[in-house]
């Protein structure tokens, strides 16, 4: 993985001034009047600089020729973090998708407010903060990770008297909370250092895929071990067949193709498919238990929520709506990732809720089982 050379020359020169790209200025969302007034004085501080510059480059260059390789080798890098300093730290604009290189064109709906490439994690970081097409995917997942870090801390604080068996139950709702927090942790550091290069984009694509299929492995988890809590052997089966299957999606989606927009469908279907299935153990549930005891104190009502969110955000994802039918129109908030990220947030809870009333069955009916039934 080598960072790539600032190559958005084109998107340098954008961001350095506007005529080159009129629309980063003819966007009104992101370039007003008295910010053109400041550039204007912006430029002429610049130009001073750039003057003062040249002369001392020109005093610097009689002395560097003076120097050994190894002074002029530091020289070159200190020149070299200066100008990445100058150019990438916060003196960037938003520009339209056509003239994206190749590897940040994922959208093609999404018509402006785009990072252009900027080869410097400090800038990407720094642009958490400003507002562009990935401002929402990243605040969705941040907060969401929080929000279950918070949650997963206090789960694991509580008195072990709640639990029936405080260290096996602890471990796998833990599990369920380490699949969250990396799922959502990995996707927003990727949204996040999405537009730093090609390499970097590529190695947290891939890390962000992984993480879906963490969040599902971690969900089956819980679900699985309190409602087959009396029958133990088919609880192990249909772990261990969601890990493989869930090993099986992280191996696909390290797979350069796997990332590119045209298989956009075929990663909606890897991890539906993943998160259904849980089909076969649900249908078994349903058959040992009833249907009354399943939804009553099997959670299938909550389970079936969490599907809903989660299929639908695949589909909006899939199908990129609503930008497909507005193009340029949700380009900043509530275009299909932005969405498809809420409704993982919301199935996640909803999940957990699932698996917390689960908990509090087990604990009112006691660690004994009777001799039906699988919960
Ligand atoms: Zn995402």
């Amino acid at each position: 993985m080598s960072p790539r050379k600032p190559t958005g020359g084109d998107s340098a020169a954008c961001a350095g001034s506007s005529d080159h790209c009129p629309d980063c200025t003819q966007n009104g969302d992101m370039v007003t009047e008295p910010e053109q007034q400041r550039d204007m004085e912006e430029d002429e501080e610049e130009e001073e600089e750039e003057e003062e510059e040249e002369e001392e480059q020109k005093s610097s260059d009689e002395g560097f020729m003076g120097m050994t390789p190894l002074l002029q080798a530091h020289h070159a890098m200190e020149k070299m973090e200066e100008f990445v300093h100058k150019v990438w730290e916060g003196r960037w604009r938003v520009i339209p998708h056509d003239v994206l290189p190749d590897w940040l064109k994922d959208n093609d709906f999404l018509l402006h407010g785009h990072r252009p490439p900027m080869p410097s994690f400090r800038a990407c970081f720094k642009s958490i903060f400003r507002i562009h097409t990935e401002t929402g995917n990243i605040w969705t997942h941040l907060l969401g990770c929080l929000f279950f870090l918070c949650l997963g801390i206090f789960y694991m604080f509580r008195p072990n008297m709640s639990f029936v068996a405080p260290f096996q139950e602890k471990i796998v709702i833990g599990a369920f909370f380490l699949g969250a927090i990396l799922c959502l942790s990995f996707s927003w550091l990727f949204h996040t250092v999405y537009c730093h290069s090609e390499g970097v984009s590529r190695v947290f694509s891939k890390l962000d895929y992984s993480g879906i299929a963490f969040l599902i492995m971690g969900s089956f988890v819980p679900w699985l071990y309190y409602s087959f809590y009396c029958s133990p052997q088919p609880c192990f089966i249909y772990l261990i067949v969601v890990c493989v299957l869930g090993l099986a999606a992280i191996t696909v989606s390290q797979c350069d193709f796997f990332a590119t927009p045209q298989y956009r469908g075929v990663r909606a279907g890897v991890f539906v498919g993943l998160g259904l299935s849980g089909v076969v153990p649900t249908l078994h549930f349903v058959i040992s238990e009833g249907f009354l005891r399943a939804t009553t104190m099997g959670q299938m009502g909550w389970l079936f929520l969490m599907a809903t969110l989660y299929i639908t955000g695949a589909c909006l994802y899939a199908l990129r709506i609503p930008e497909r039918f507005f193009p340029g129109k949700c380009d900043i908030w509530f275009h299909s990732h932005q969405l498809f990220h809420i409704l993982v947030v919301a199935g996640a809870f909803v999940h957990f809720h699932g698996v917390s009333n689960l908990q509090e069955f087990r604990y009112t009916a006691g660690a004994g089982c009777t001799e039906e039934g699988a919960l």
